[in-house]
């Protein structure tokens, strides 16, 4: 962090604090002039839009992953911090790149990687209440695919 007084490069953290759980807040001091100044660090909300299939668009929406793949395991709440790590995965996959738009075909691909690994019978669940059986022999060969070079990635 660049001191705002002289510019210099190096500075030294003084103070550390959390005033709310999404934020850090430190107090610096300046290696060269002492000049002291806080920073503040919190996410970025970036916003994210999602492509209907009828070319709707609307705001992305972690709840509505989390309601279907819920809905897909057919799970209570016991495993809800399961759930959530599994939507962490999704969303974490969806986000690489940072688009600023996603299709709801995206989303369903990479709901049904992660459930495909997870949970056969969600994986089934998921299938047929968000594909058509058009699309079914098209993605059961890319799933087949991916099974194939799984063993590549590491
Ligand atoms: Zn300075």
């Amino acid at each position: 962090m660049r001191c705002p007084q002289c510019l210099h490069d190096d500075t030294r953290v003084l103070d550390t604090r959390t005033p709310d759980e999404q934020s850090v807040k430190r107090r610096r001091q300046c290696a060269a002039c002492g000049f002291r100044f806080s920073t503040m660090e919190r996410p970025v909300r970036e916003e994210i839009f999602v492509q209907k299939r009828s070319g709707r668009v609307e705001e992305f929406d972690r709840q509505k992953i989390t309601a279907s793949v819920q809905c897909a395991l057919k799970k209570g709440a016991g495993r809800r911090a399961e759930v959530d790590a599994l939507v962490d995965e999704i969303i974490a996959a969806l986000f690489v790149g940072r688009p600023k738009l996603l299709t709801s075909e995206q989303i369903g691909d990479e709901v049904l990687r992660r459930l495909h690994k997870f949970d056969e019978l969600a994986y089934v669940r998921y299938l047929s209440v968000h594909r058509t059986f058009e699309n079914l022999g098209e993605f059961q060969k890319k799933i087949a695919l991916e099974a194939k070079t799984d063993g590549d990635v590491v």
